[in-house]
């Protein structure tokens, strides 16, 4: 069995900006390790669902940097990212001052 892909320290992390996802879910289905999620969006039907990156698992490896087709996704170092699992911007975390984005413990 292959041992499962371990983050280095010092790689950088991908956080996206919910502001330009549009849950496209192509980064979700190139991440080599599976840390990216969509979130469900039944509180906000008529808003585009984003994905959200579980930070600790992320290897840094650029693919969704490099795929994303509304360029969403930033490689930060790892001092720079989020400190919530969310894995969006440090400044957004989330559509600005939208319940989920309080949810996730930024603006
Ligand atoms: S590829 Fe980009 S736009 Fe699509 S879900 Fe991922 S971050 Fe969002
Ligand atoms: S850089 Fe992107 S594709 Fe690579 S491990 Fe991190 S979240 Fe996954």
């Amino acid at each position: 069995m292959a041992a499962a892909i371990q983050p280095k320290k010092g790689r950088p992390k991908a956080v996206i900006n919910p502001d330009s996802c549009t849950g496209c879910e192509v980064c979700v289905a190139v991440c080599p390790v599976d840390c990216i999620d969509k979130l469900p969006g039944p509180e906000h039907p008529t808003m585009n669902s984003v994905c959200v990156i579980d930070q600790p698992r992320c290897i840094g490896c650029f693919l969704c940097e490099k795929i994303c087709p509304w360029d969403a996704i930033t490689m930060v170092p790892p001092q720079e990212a989020p400190a919530t699992e969310a894995g969006t911007t440090a400044e957004g975390g989330g559509r600005r001052g939208s319940p989920e984005s309080e949810a996730r413990g930024t603006i």
